[in-house]
């Protein structure tokens, strides 16, 4: 039936765009399919064509045509350039009110530029951050939408439909603010994420050079601290992962990986936004340069090794896993970790106010509860610290603000053993450095506005007075 029409479109079938396009059809929705290349489509087809009702286009023209009115979009293709092109190509094709939404990882600036090129045409763009990777897409995504509420009204049914759900019932999928609100979410959940990953590293690489805990073990400690307030989806592939064993060489599976991290761009996209907000996301900072650091000059880290003999030891080769210095490790990783969502969160609360975005930090804490790469029980602790009234930082939230206390000793403990070893734990030590500077009474910055006003004469505030004074530091000026 030629008339029949489909009530979403999918270009770009690659894993995220199949994937995307099955949930749809599983969904119950009519799916017109688009690749580039048609042997993305005929391979989706042939896999999974009797899942739901799909309708194969080979031209962005008869995929446009296939749609009912007024049509959306998905735009699945590679980040960058290649959306540009795609959105080029549809736009003379398209009517006034067509939307086009673009579900990939696309930095935040390009969805505002894009959305307002096509406003000016009488079109709509949606920058829809989704995370959760290839399950995700298939079996329920988290979904941060952005655009015009307008076009929300349109679209936002179907992606809450194929939405991750949480255990209230609630979809993982809301609309998040105006133009590129939703993509700038999916990124500082992205830079969370680094974190998230880094900490948990940290707490392993202390456990197997402090106290000999081997792989093996040390999987079954995570599976336990998944049973904790740490239960999370990061945690939980962390025991998968420590537990494989390479059928190569029968080592452990983490013994033949090289050490080197690699990184695609959003933690260095999160950190570089942080910059121009001056938001101090130091933890996450810390994380994405861990990567870089690990990978980035590999001739140097071999050198160092010989060169920098000092008599600190990095495996201390004594077994001491002893069950307090295990949970030690586990209250600072869960520190730590809550340094680096409450810094996430404070990003977001500064780049709301920059960038005009009303975001409810509640309902994005909600969003990141199932589906996406942070989900963990905590997400569900954080959405109610903002439910009212939004604290001045996470941190001092009734939940948290006692929980810290009862956490700071261990991790004091954990950061002074690992300090004393040569053990690297940027974010669990740079993540502590951010809470005490919270809550010092006086800070050295009274020193540095001393200094600016010595050689720049760049005013100081005085604590006794209201304005802006400046010292004659010397008669030569
Ligand atoms: P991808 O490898 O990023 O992109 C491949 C797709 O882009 C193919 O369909 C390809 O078509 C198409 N494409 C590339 N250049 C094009 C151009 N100039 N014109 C038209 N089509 C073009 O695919 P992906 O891994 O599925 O990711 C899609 C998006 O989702 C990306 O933005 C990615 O960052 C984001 N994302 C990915 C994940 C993940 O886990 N992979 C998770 C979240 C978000 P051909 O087949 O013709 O080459």
């Amino acid at each position: 039936n030629t008339n029949r029409k489909a009530q979403i479109g999918v270009t770009g079938l690659a894993v995220m765009g199949a994937n995307l396009a099955r949930n749809l059809a599983r969904n119950g929705y009519t799916v017109a399919l688009h690749n580039r290349s048609s042997e993305k489509t005929d391979a989706l087809l042939e896999a999974h064509g009797s899942e739901g009702d799909f309708i194969r286009t080979e031209t962005l023209q008869e995929l446009v045509d296939s749609l009912e009115s007024p049509r959306r979009i998905l735009v699945m293709v590679k980040a960058g350039g290649p959306v540009d092109a795609v959105i080029d190509q549809l736009v003379p094709l398209l009517d006034k009110d067509d939307i086009i939404i673009d579900g990939g990882n696309s930095h935040f600036p390009d969805t505002i530029r894009r959305e307002k090129d096509l406003a000016e045409k009488g079109l709509h763009f949606v920058g829809v951050g989704v995370s959760g990777g290839e399950e995700g897409a298939l079996n329920g995504p988290s979904i941060m939408p952005g655009g015009s509420a307008k076009s929300y009204e349109s679209v936002g049914p179907m992606l809450e439909k194929i939405a991750a759900k949480a255990e209230d019932g609630s979809p993982c999928c809301a609309w998040i603010s105006t133009d590129g609100a939703g993509h700038f979410v999916k990124m500082v959940h992205n830079g969370i994420e680094y974190a998230d990953m880094q900490v948990i590293g940290e707490a392993y690489d202390l456990m197997r050079s402090v106290a000999n805990i081997e792989p093996a073990e040390q999987a079954e400690i995570f599976k336990q601290w998944n049973t904790t307030e740490l239960s999370s989806y990061l945690i939980e592939i962390t025991a998968e992962v420590l537990a494989q064993v390479d059928s190569k060489t029968g080592k452990p599976f983490i013994d033949v990986i090289v050490d080197q991290a690699g990184q695609k761009g959003t933690g260095r996209w999160t950190v570089q936004s942080a910059l121009d907000l001056g938001a101090p996301i130091t933890g996450i900072a810390e994380s994405v340069f861990a990567r870089a650091l690990s990978s980035s000059n590999s001739a140097a880290r071999e050198q160092a090794q010989k060169g920098f003999t000092d008599g600190l030891i990095a495996t201390t080769g004594v077994a001491t896993a002893d069950p307090e210095f295990v949970e030690d490790v586990r209250r600072a990783l869960f520190a730590s970790k809550l340094v680096s969502y409450a810094q996430g969160m404070d990003m977001l609360s500064i780049a709301g106010k920059e960038y005009g975005w009303d975001l409810k930090l509640d309902t994005i804490a909600s969003l990141w509860r199932e589906g996406c790469i942070i989900r963990a029980e905590l997400l569900a602790e954080i959405m109610e610290a903002y439910k009212d009234e939004a604290p001045a930082n996470m941190l001092l939230a009734p939940a948290f603000n006692k929980l810290m206390e009862e956490l700071v000793p261990s991790w004091r403990r954990v950061i002074s053993k690992a300090v004393a070893l040569g053990i690297p734990v940027p974010v669990f030590s740079s993540s502590l450095a951010y809470y005490d500077a919270l809550r010092r009474d006086r800070l050295p910055a009274a020193l540095i506005q001393g200094q600016r006003d010595y050689f720049g004469a760049h005013t100081y505030k005085r604590v006794d007075a209201e304005g802006d004074y400046h010292v004659m530091w010397s008669d030569d000026l």
